[in-house]
């Protein structure tokens, strides 16, 4: 025998109820069954809330019209199949039951209250029609099936709402069924009879517990649950995207998982089958042939922890005083009195000093224990030996549950790291001594961020890269076309890069699940929200990134001064934008300050020699303690191409209009042309090397001659510039002379930095650099009287979108820990 319920959510429309029938059909051609069966979604719901209504004297009307709709429409499905004989038995029924339905509704409005046996027996009218239904709907199918009668099976002990059931006394009973009459049999969920025959609830979502307690009594070979999901999830997949499905858990497992609120079982399913060894089997209706998750005996020890689940609608009860000091008895008074008043305790932790004693209760029954504890206390209270009882709601409990947490260490350490980093204040921490759950409770608000940040921890080895960019210009373009055609290179490295927020000058489009890299640039420009670094800081935090970098395409300084901020919301910053690092040298100064309090990166390799490993190797030097005694350098692709023009025999105004049309320069030459690009790399040199340099410092020669009008528009000068082509010739005719050509150099000595055109020999490094190339020279305490030099292709936005490519990588294995 095999026991297989059904929940509401597989029975709530006919196509749903069908499906069900369809699965018990097939199974009762293999064997004998029995299916417990709860009542279509919304039904007990609405069955509450008709109550509800009825006891407060408001109107039914719609509550009971949604019923019948519900029931009509299955019976309208199933009609075709069931032929008119049993569609009219199935009818009867019906109308039996909703006739009694609303005569106890009459009876309820009247009272003003309903009693909980009345309640039961009203409730479990929504399971007594699924099982008339299926009943039918089966018999028509051609299987001999029967109805097998809770109160009949189980009896039960408890509270009417929320009984238990004496598995040894409904064992017993069961013997006295002949279940060989029938091949299936169909049983309601949710209810069963005490010892005085009163129909008793199961508790809410009970019908699982139906089935666990029926598959004890008849001692059946398996018992499944099947539901809208294709198993238990290590997390609840409502809300965490990335739930792993679990094929096997241990029975402890699977309850510590239901007791802390995994609502796909009932807390009180496991213990029956655990008893007597019946493999529990969880099945999605929808999926027949997934194999679902099978609880039993077995688990597979591959992870210490194997789940987390989350319980809401918490409160806290602090019970807390002088009085409690040391008083022998203080905690079993307090828990004496909360499960007298029938409330149940989910978490409980006390403070060392035995001054206070807390503990959670659903917040439900809160009121029920305050009251209860403020009659068990009444004279402590009235003397000050207690404190008065608070209460704290709007709680959540979130748990990891785990056979193997025991044998490992620092699980507790991750977890309050992982709350943290979800920026989730702690209430209070218990650890079982089965040591087989942790619970943190966590306000209620919080508690999807605490799930998504605890199942990342715990079940996510990957290392995240949230991309903000600002400014998609040629470079961000650039950038985003790399790093869409490295995913498949990255994900092998187990780097999940994600575009998480891209702005223009005027829009920005935020996505926390990342931004389509194919079509950034339309959603961009549908999007209807402004630009505003200010919203993106505080957007890091609410969208809950792992690891933002800030990629700052622009050359914009306004950008520029936002990095500390961006550091302090926990993004790292990466730019090839120079504002930043030439600014004042307090702000300079304010920038590494930032980074190193906040613990984030702050990298800006492209800023000097485009896609060359500058930066990084200069670091590395004067860390390591080197002295940077002199340096000179091209460090301007566009001026390195002109002045190899120039060389060849070209005219200054002729080379310069070439380098513009090919994209080579800025879109007005003179940026290049003065020199001031290549001060401002000079200046961040200088200052890597340790030398307290403010801008003005650098001697600043422009190639243009000061009495050379550079004025008005850039055609204006551009056609004005040939008047330049005579005296360029001259000073590299005579250069040659010397057997020197001219480069555009920046340069670093004991005497200061300047920037300017120099004649370089034959036998110095940057004599045959020249067509956008680049060349850095650095003559140090170790690199003497060689430099240590580098050189190669640095212009153009490929190269340097490569470069800042490198460096967001570089902040992979820099996740965020702690936010705040
Ligand atoms: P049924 O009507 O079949 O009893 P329930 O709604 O009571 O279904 O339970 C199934 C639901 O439980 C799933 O749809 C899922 O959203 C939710 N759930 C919560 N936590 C988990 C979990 N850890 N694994 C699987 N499902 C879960
Ligand atoms: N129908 C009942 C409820 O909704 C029992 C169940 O579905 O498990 O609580
Ligand atoms: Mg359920």
């Amino acid at each position: 025998m095999k026991v297989l319920k059904f929940g509401g959510t597989s029975l709530g429309d006919w196509e749903r109820f069908s499906q069900v029938a369809s699965i018990l059909t097939d199974e009762a051609a293999q064997g004998r069954i029995a299916a417990v069966l709860s009542a279509p979604a919304t039904i007990t719901n609405s069955l509450i809330a008709a109550i509800d209504n009825a006891t407060k004297g408001q109107s039914v009307q719609a509550i009971v019209e949604h019923i019948d709709t519900v029931f009509n429409h299955l019976l309208s499905g199933a009609s075709p199949v069931l032929g008119e004989a049993l569609e009219s038995e199935f009818k009867v029924r019906f109308a039996h039951q909703l006739g009694q339905w609303q005569q106890k509704l009459k009876g309820i409005e009247l009272l003003g209250y309903c009693p909980d046996e009345v309640q039961a027996d009203f409730v479990v009218g929504g399971e007594r029609m699924s099982a008339a239904l299926m009943e039918v709907l089966l018999k028509a199918k051609g299987v001999q099936a029967g109805q097998l009668d809770p109160k009949q099976v189980f009896l039960a002990q408890g509270g009417i709402l929320e009984s238990a059931v004496d598995i040894q006394a409904s064992r017993e009973r069961a013997q006295n069924i002949d279940l060989n009459a029938n091949q299936a049999w169909i049983m309601p969920g949710f209810c069963a009879a005490n010892d005085e025959g009163q129909t008793v609830l199961l508790g809410r979502n009970g019908s699982d517990y139906s089935a666990a307690a029926l598959a004890a009594s008849l001692g059946a070979s398996q018992c499944e649950i099947w539901t809208d999901v294709d198993g238990v999830y290590n997390v609840d997949p409502r809300l965490v995207n990335n739930a792993k499905l679990m094929s096997k858990l241990s029975y402890q497992e699977a309850m510590e998982l239901s007791y802390f609120g995994a609502k796909v079982l009932h807390p009180k399913t496991i213990t029956p089958i655990a008893q007597y060894h019946i493999p529990c089997v969880i099945k999605n209706t929808f999926n027949p042939s997934a194999p679902g998750s099978v609880v039993s005996r077995e688990t597979d020890g591959s992870e210490a922890v194997k789940a987390i689940s989350n319980l809401d609608n918490m409160t806290m009860i602090d019970v807390a005083g002088p009085g409690m000091k040391g008083m022998v008895g203080m905690a079993s008074r307090v828990f004496a009195a909360i499960s007298n008043a029938g409330v149940s305790v989910s978490l409980i932790t006390q403070s060392s000093s035995e001054y206070s004693v807390s503990f959670c209760v659903a917040s439900n029954d809160a009121k029920t224990a305050q009251d209860a504890l403020e009659r068990a206390f009444e004279l402590e209270l009235k003397n000050e030996f207690l404190e008065p009882i608070r209460l704290k709601s709007g709680l959540s409990i979130v748990s990891l549950i785990g056979d193997g947490m025991k044998t490992r260490k620092g699980i507790a350490a991750k977890f309050l790291n992982a709350i943290a980093a979800a920026g989730a204040n702690l209430v209070a921490l218990a650890q079982g001594s089965s040591e087989r759950s942790i619970s943190a409770v966590v306000n209620q608000q919080q508690v999807k961020n605490v799930l998504v940040a605890s199942h990342r921890c715990f079940f996510d080895d990957s290392h995240d890269i949230d991309v903000l960019l600002v400014g998609a210009g040629n470079i961000g373009k650039e950038l985003l076309e790399q790093i869409k055609g490295q995913q498949q290179v990255l994900a092998k490295q187990k780097i999940r890069m994600r575009l998480c927020a891209v702005t223009n000058s005027s829009k920005m489009h935020l996505d926390e699940q990342g931004i389509d890299l194919e079509s950034w640039q339309d959603e961009l420009a549908a999007s209807e929200q402004a630009a505003d670094l200010t919203k993106l800081r505080a957007w890091i935090s609410d969208a809950q990134l792992r690891n933002p970098v800030l990629v700052d395409c622009t050359s914009n300084d306004a950008v520029a001064q936002t990095y500390p901020d961006f550091m302090a919301a926990g993004a790292h910053v990466v730019t090839p934008n120079k504002k930043a690092n030439t600014g004042s040298l307090g702000y300079y100064q304010k920038l590494r300050h930032a980074a190193l309090v906040n613990k984030r990166q702050f990298l800006y390799e492209t800023t000097v020699g485009a896609g060359l490993p500058v930066i990084d190797n200069l670091k590395k030097l004067v860390a390591a303690g080197d002295e940077l005694h002199k340096f000179n350098g091209i460090l301007s692709g566009s001026l390195s191409y002109i002045f190899g023009e120039l060389e060849a025999g070209m005219s200054l105004s002729e080379a310069t209009k070439i380098a513009r049309d090919k994209g080579f320069t800025e879109p007005d030459p003179r940026d290049d042309l003065s020199g001031m690009d290549v001060a401002r790399k000079v200046l961040i040199l200088a200052r890597e090397a340790g030398f307290n340099l403010e801008i003005d410092d650098i001697n600043i020669e422009g190639v243009l001659p000061d009495n050379f009008d550079a004025t008005g528009s850039v055609e204006e000068f551009m056609q004005r510039l040939p008047e330049l082509d005579a005296w360029m010739a001259d000073m590299i005719a005579s250069a040659k002379q010397e057997g020197k050509v001219l480069r555009y150099v920046g340069e670093i000595d004991e005497q200061g930095c300047k920037v300017g055109i120099a004649k370089v020999a034959a036998d110095e490094p940057l004599f045959s650099v020249k067509g956008g190339e680049n060349a850095l020279a650095f003559y140090s305490r170790y690199y003497q009287p060689l430099p240590f030099v580098l050189r190669g292709y640095g212009a153009g936005g490929a190269v340097t979108a490569a470069g800042v490519f490198a460096d967001v990588l570089r902040t992979a294995n820099w996740t965020r820990e702690v936010t705040q």
